[in-house]
């Protein structure tokens, strides 16, 4: 059985771009560990209007509305007059609610005012979920069968309540929801319309299901599938993984602990050899990478030249050779545009030999400079595990 739900984080400061909605990714975070789909999600100001209009919209559609906004005790606070208008349902007071407040006011020694009552009224039926945080509790109101879960927007104050009541409650009514299991892999120095290309029909694969995630640095596929055992999932992401690596050979790595810097510094440390950057493309940025992962110093020279867009490589070769008169079990990379290719050029050098590689990108803005940097670093990768790619 397939659970949906929907989220409507409610503020109009989340629609003037002053509040950034952290809240909605949370809670698909959370959803998405029972197994629960989130299909949409909306954001609406402080109108009661349209804040019921979008709530009624929803519930139609999905098993469980989220909330998140709106439940303080001021006039813009409008979440629970709006449940109430679109269940039909009258306002009521709950004094045993009231009392906690109350008793967390006189705690704190602060004056309650007569609008925190709003703050323990619900819509009629609703079932509590206390706050163990701040004064506004949120409710859960059953509607048709379906459910309007309603929190406050204060981050903080909401996990607690979805960890300790809305998941466990959600969990009871849908306990046969299928879990969602994913796995991430990671390809660099090829981008997404090529690896689409590559990976054809699985790209629609309905179990698992694929998506790919481009950035500057890299492309990441994502594996998903449901189920309710754990190894029957493993398994099907496991075959998935099996056939993209058969489509994209030597070139599909692990996904989020991976990192390209660190495995060059194992692969180097199982040669014993050093590595010397010359960089005339990056503005130091390769260096910076590899020097953060860097555990074991392998590199020597690090950045000898960052000018940027010095186009006369032959003077970066030179400099690179006599580095290698000192170092004669190093490796060097060159890097250096050619600005009327609009590339930029990668050359590995050891003591007997040079080879040069292409990367097709050229720039000095962050994003082209991440590219070039990451692109030569798989490239060495490639290299020092002698690996050709033709695709
Ligand atoms: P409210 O419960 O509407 O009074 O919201 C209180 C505060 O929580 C707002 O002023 C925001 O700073 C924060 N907030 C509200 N909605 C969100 C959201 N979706 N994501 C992150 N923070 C939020
Ligand atoms: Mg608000």
């Amino acid at each position: 059985m397939n659970i949906s739900a929907e989220i409507i984080t409610i503020g109009t400061e989340l629609l003037l771009g002053s509040t950034i909605d952290t809240n909605s990714i949370y809670l698909v975070e959370k959803l998405s560990e029972i197994g629960i789909d989130v299909y949409r999600k909306a954001s609406v100001g402080d109108n009661q209007k349209r804040i019921v209009q979008i709530i009624l919209e929803s519930i139609t559609r999905c098993d469980v509305v989220i909330c998140t906004g709106g439940l303080g005790p001021t006039v813009d606070d409008l979440t629970r007059e709006s449940v109430a208008e679109a269940t039909n349902s009258p306002l009521i007071f709950y004094p045993e609610v009231y009392e906690k407040i109350f008793e967390r006011f006189q705690q704190r020694k602060i004056k309650i005012s007569e609008n925190n009552k709003k703050q323990a009224t619900f819509p009629e039926g609703s079932i509590i979920i206390p706050n163990p945080i701040g004064t506004a509790p949120g409710f859960i109101k059953e509607y048709e069968s379906k459910f309007i879960i309603c929190l406050p927007g204060v981050p903080f104050e909401l996990k607690p309540m979805v960890e300790n009541t809305v998941i466990p409650f959600l969990s009871s009514k849908f306990p046969s929801s299928n879990k969602l299991y994913i796995k991430f892999l990671k390809v660099y120095g090829l981008g997404e319309s090529r690896i689409d290309h590559h990976l054809g029909e699985l790209l629609y694969s309905s179990d698992p299901t694929l998506g790919l995630l481009a950035s500057p640095e890299c492309v990441k596929i994502r594996i998903a599938t449901k189920s309710d055992s754990p190894s029957v999932a493993k398994q099907k992401l496991d075959d998935m993984e099996a056939k993209i690596k058969q489509r994209l050979p030597n070139i599909v790595l692990p996904g989020d602990d991976y990192s390209l810097e660190k495995e060059i510094d194992k692969l180097l440390l199982q040669i014993d050899r050093k590595l010397i950057i010359v960089d005339c493309s990056t503005g130091g940025m390769i260096t910076f990478r590899l020097t953060q992962a860097n555990s074991a110093s392998f590199l020597i020279g690090s950045v000898i030249s960052t000018q940027i867009f010095h186009d006369n490589p032959q003077i970066w070769i030179d400099i690179a050779k006599k580095h290698m008169l000192q170092f004669p079990f190093a490796y060097v990379i060159v890097l250096h545009p050619d600005i009327e290719n609009k590339e930029t050029v990668a050359r590995i050098l050891t003591i007997d030999s040079e080879e040069a590689y292409k990367i097709p990108f050229l720039g000095t803005e962050e994003k082209d400079r991440i590219r070039i940097s990451v692109f030569a670093i798989e490239l060495f990768r490639r290299r020092l595990q002698n690996i050709t790619v033709n695709l």
